[in-house]
């Protein structure tokens, strides 16, 4: 061989090693990110993690908080409210009732038409619609002449059949933030939740803001009750089953109501005087417990919310929140790795990863999880791999069986403060062994999250079974009611009326 040949074979040797070696300095360094990545995601499912023990703390925490916020005002984070509600409809209410509904993320109008028996109840019309954004930091004015203006809507859309009298309408405004009541008419803004922001409104009548909106546009509609969002699906779960005496609602938000004893509602004795129970609103989205697993993303999503310190449990379990968890474990494993690629600085804009964005991944069920690439890439990010892509569905689920399992807990624990859990109640020092006469209890359940996430449904009811047991949970009936919280409103507002 010629000179000029070794030299080139050698040249050709030593380029095809370094090649080698640059290929092997980038897998080592791929492997190692991909670690870092693997590290993250064990550090996070270890913060999340809520074995029956740890719920059953939680459900100990729950009914204590119940036991103390009913005792005294201020007494607890739970604001065990009470709504005046003492008797639920009972399917002999007659007539054509409305309901408006403002929630987190939407608002709803409907018309019910009851025949006095509960198989004659016809849900006439319903619209629903999103909450255009800006009203969500709006004036009074703004949001209850929106509000108003899309009740005249409706109801110039309704043919003379509905109100042929013109008898004056009687409306139920669902109203899903904290309220402080005087009565079932009327009460006023505690604070706002979900995002919301209006702060002149907090201290004002909000019954008394609506009818002076609807009065303003010469509609004669009267706003005959003030319904918590919870209160309307417990009206509507009881209307059906009178076993019915919790209601949750998992949508944008979460709450839950119950039927309480008065004689237990101490922080009110001598003031109720007419019923043997009342419903009571919690405000369960801001129970706290030092029990509930609380990673670092959680404090920072509290942190910078528009709320921090406040809401907490909401924060865990509803739909508001559930995608921007996911998206902070994302953000960080894109800071700590390059697997998600250049486009990844999408994801530190806050609550760009939806709820509904999450429970479509988590359930793709495409062999290439095709609806995970087809997700990220609408929010422009590509050609994610596969194994980036399964990640991400790990992500969601640690997250919704994290929410499904609290939710669970939190359930038991109302069901632990009325004696239905099978346990006789926090109060009676019975053990576990010692069962007393279970009786059958409805919980009624409403909500996006709820209804269209199956993953969070499976997750939460898995949970229930497992803290109350096999044969407890046999008499806990947890059923569905779509539209329950719009539809249950207008039923007590008939049952109001009658009564
Ligand atoms: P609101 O809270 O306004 O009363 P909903 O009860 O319908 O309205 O809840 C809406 C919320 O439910 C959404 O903001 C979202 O967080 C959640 N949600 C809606 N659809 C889905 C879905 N397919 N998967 C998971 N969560 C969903
Ligand atoms: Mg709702």
């Amino acid at each position: 061989m010629g000179k000029v040949a070794v030299a080139f074979t050698s040249a050709a040797v030593v380029a095809a090693c370094s090649v080698a070696a640059v290929m092997v300095r980038r897998r080592v360094k791929s492997r190692r990110k991909w670690r870092t990545v693997v590290e993250i995601l064990k550090e996070f499912e270890e913060g999340c993690d809520a074995p029956v023990g740890r719920l059953r703390q939680v459900v100990d925490a729950m009914a204590v908080e119940m036991h103390a916020g009913l005792a005294s005002e201020g007494g607890s984070k739970l604001k065990m409210l009470l709504t005046y509600v003492h008797d639920l409809p009972n399917g002999t209410e007659k007539g054509t009732y409305y309901a408006l509904h403002l929630g987190g993320t939407y608002f709803r109008i409907l018309r019910v038409h009851l025949g006095g028996e509960r198989s004659y109840l016809d849900v006439q019309d319903v619209e629903r619609h999103p909450i255009p954004s800006h009203l969500m930091n709006s004036t009074s004015e703004v949001l209850f002449n929106f509000l108003a203006f899309s009740l005249e809507r409706f109801i110039q859309k309704e043919g003379n059949e509905s109100n042929s009298q013109g008898v004056k309408r009687e409306l139920a405004f669902t109203f899903s933030f904290p309220v402080k009541h005087t009565c079932i008419s009327s009460g006023v803004l505690i604070k706002w939740t979900k995002g919301f922001e209006i702060s002149e409104m907090v201290g004002k009548d909000i019954a008394e803001c609506l009818q002076g909106a609807l009065n303003r546009r010469g509609l004669d509609i009267h706003v005959a009750a003030l319904v918590n969002d919870t209160v309307g699906a417990l009206s509507l779960g009881y209307y059906h089953d009178p076993d019915t005496v919790v209601a949750v609602v998992f949508g944008t938000g979460s709450n839950a109501c119950y039927l309480e004893r008065t004689d237990a509602i101490i922080k009110c004795q001598g003031l109720l005087t007419t019923s043997g129970s009342m419903v009571v609103n919690m405000e369960w989205g801001n129970f706290w417990s030092s029990h509930l697993p609380r990673t670092a993303y959680d404090i920072d999503l509290d942190a910078e919310s528009s709320n921090p310190n406040d809401m907490g449990f909401e924060k865990m379990i509803a739909g508001l929140y559930l995608g921007d968890i996911v998206r902070r474990v994302i953000l960080r494993m894109s800071q700590e790795s390059d697997i998600f690629g250049p486009s990844s600085s999408v994801f530190s804009q806050p609550y760009v990863l939806r709820t509904n964005s999450v429970s479509a991944m988590h359930e793709d069920d495409t062999p290439e999880l095709q609806e995970v690439a087809r997700i990220l890439k609408d929010l422009g990010v590509s050609d994610v791999p596969l194994k980036v892509r399964k990640l991400m569905v790990k992500i969601c689920d640690v997250v919704t069986r994290r929410a499904g399992r609290l939710a669970a807990a939190g359930i038991a624990g109302i069901l632990k403060k009325i004696g239905r859990d099978g346990g006789g109640g926090i109060t009676s020092g019975r053990s576990r062994g010692e069962m007393q006469m279970q009786r059958r209890t409805v919980v009624a359940v409403e909500g996006g999250l709820y209804m269209k996430y199956t993953m969070f449904r499976e997750y939460m009811e898995e949970a229930l079974v497992e803290i109350l047991g096999e044969e407890v949970s046999q008499y806990v009936v947890v059923k569905a009611m779509e539209d329950g919280s719009s539809i249950g409103s207008a039923l007590l507002v008939a049952s109001s009326l009658q009564s």
